[in-house]
């Protein structure tokens, strides 16, 4: 039997209803991780739901074919629905305490622009 509950965008687990928004929108509560969430057919939550799923299966130990048995598609569509998540670069931690005596610039021009390269006395920042 099917329902017409949404599963839950960050885990796809079970909702309930949890109330109405000042707008009257049906809010729903997840049953396992308790988020809580309208309904939209905006993409923000498929998104956040593969970037959920991906960060799973990359920092995980579940093969891809487990995961996508679990989501009800097949190896094949999780890779294609992961694709996009590849081409984020993460920010790096930037330690904002560090000071360096020296820093050591150099820059080459390429064929796509300039390459600037920033070193101290041992590594490359
Ligand atoms: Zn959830």
């Amino acid at each position: 039997m099917t329902t017409n509950r949404p599963s839950c965008p960050l885990c796809s687990n079970n909702t309930k209803k949890n109330g109405t928004t000042s707008k009257g929108t049906t809010r729903w509560r997840c049953t396992k991780c308790g988020h809580s969430f309208t309904r939209s057919t905006q993409t923000h939550n498929k998104n956040a739901a593969t970037m959920t799923w991906f960060i799973q299966w990359i920092t995980g130990t579940q093969p891809l074919t487990q995961i996508a048995v679990t989501q009800n598609v097949s190896a094949k569509t999780l890779q294609r629905r992961f694709h996009w998540c590849w081409w984020i670069i993460p920010t790096p931690t930037i330690d904002t305490f560090r000071i360096y005596d020296q820093i050591f610039l150099d820059a080459t021009y390429l064929k796509s622009g300039c390459l600037l390269i920033a070193a101290s006395k041992t590594h490359v920042i």
